[in-house]
């Protein structure tokens, strides 16, 4: 009798023992691979791992699950508490490995550069595109603060850098169109904020966030003093909801080089009657860079002939105008890389009377 207590008493023993084990393993494997967790629960069929990904494989059909996971319905709203005013800007250029390892580390990255927050749901989710070529130090020192921003202010978003081949002059309103147009193929974002690749916030409390009016966030550039660049600049850092973007034909295709594509934006906003607000914490830091070279008489003319062109340069005059060339899932951001076919603009400006 005593001796088959003894054996049950070290069976029980050993079990829990055993389970001790498990338990131990689980967590601490839970723990390590938790962004691998989070993938399995959504729905993030093409990116479970990073890297490149062929164009055909891109496009969602109509009706499939975003590429990045789906929020949970049960969780509680998101509260944006504690977003300091006046922030540290970070502006040291880490070497790739680092940048992704630091950011890695203290956050709940996806690769593409996606963040849902843990433990409560963001009301909307985000898509940040950056117009991209050769800026990579601009670039890096960007992740490294508009991450932690987002982060704190709860924000549910992914970041697309739309970066364009060379060979071509840099044409930034089709560039950040294709930003639009190739981030909604890949999941359903409410908001979308056109972010220029060397202006970093000061501000934490410069929310991210889309309402009803277009809203621009970088109004305040350190390098003018604070002060404001002109009554109608509407450039730098923009956020639309996804039904006025598209209402205002996004950006003009048409400008190679000039910086006039965000002041026509502008005036798509005011001949469509649409309203719009500032920021109010527009604090930005600009970033030193090599400039482009502009080209600011096709782009006045451009200009000058706007009212002709709104219906039909945009969102719905693109088709021809680019080839995706990939799409790449990056620890930090998706990678959206571009060939603009030169020709097929100039084609399009001829109509409009304009010969570079
Ligand atoms: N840009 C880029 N590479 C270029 C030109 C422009 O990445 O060769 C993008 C980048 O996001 C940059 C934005 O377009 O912040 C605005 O261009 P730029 O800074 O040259 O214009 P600025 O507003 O300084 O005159
Ligand atoms: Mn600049």
């Amino acid at each position: 009798m005593s001796v088959h207590r003894e054996l049950v008493c070290l069976l029980v023993v050993e079990v829990t023992f055993v389970s001790i084990l498990v338990y131990v393993y689980l967590t601490s494997h839970q723990i390590v691979n938790h962004n691998t967790l989070i993938h399995k629960q959504g729905h993030f069929n093409l990116s479970v791992k990073e890297g490149n990904i062929s164009p055909n494989d891109l496009r969602r059909e109509t009706g499939q699950p975003c590429v990045f996971p789906e929020r949970s319905p049960s969780l509680v709203p998101c509260q944006q508490n504690n977003l300091s005013e006046k922030r540290r800007i970070l502006n040291e250029s880490l070497p790739w490995i680092d940048l992704d390892a630091t950011l890695n580390a203290s956050m709940t990255l996806l690769p593409g550069g996606y963040h849902q927050p843990l433990g409560c749901a963001s009301p909307q989710r985000l898509a940040i595109i950056i117009p991209y070529r050769d800026r990579e130090v601009n670039l890096k020192i960007l992740l490294n603060n508009l991450h932690r921003v987002l982060q704190k202010q709860q924000a549910e978003y992914a970041i697309f850098v739309v970066e364009q081949e060379n060979g071509t002059p840099f044409n930034r309103g089709l560039i950040k169109n294709i930003g639009y147009v190739e981030a909604k193929a890949l999941c359903h974002f409410d908001c979308f904020t056109f972010q220029d690749v060397d202006l970093v916030p000061e501000s934490e409390r410069n929310t991210y966030w889309c309402g009803a009016r277009a809203l621009h966030h970088s109004r305040e550039l350190d390098i003018l003093k604070y002060r404001i660049f002109y009554k109608y600049h509407f450039g730098g850092v923009i956020t639309f909801n996804d039904t006025l973007f598209s209402t205002v034909n996004g950006y003009s295709n048409l400008y190679f080089t000039w910086g006039g594509e965000d002041d026509d934006l502008f005036q798509r906003l005011l001949e469509k009657k649409m309203p719009y607000e500032y920021s109010k914490y527009p604090r930005y830091t600009a970033m030193t860079h090599k400039n482009d070279p502009h080209h600011t008489k096709e782009g006045r003319t451009l200009y000058g002939k706007r009212h002709v062109r709104f219906k039909n340069d945009g969102l719905n005059s693109m088709g021809r105008l680019y080839r995706l060339i990939s799409v790449d899932y990056k620890p930090l951001y998706t990678r959206i890389y571009v060939s603009v076919n030169q020709t097929e603009v100039l084609t399009q400006l001829k109509h409009y009377g304009i010969r570079l």
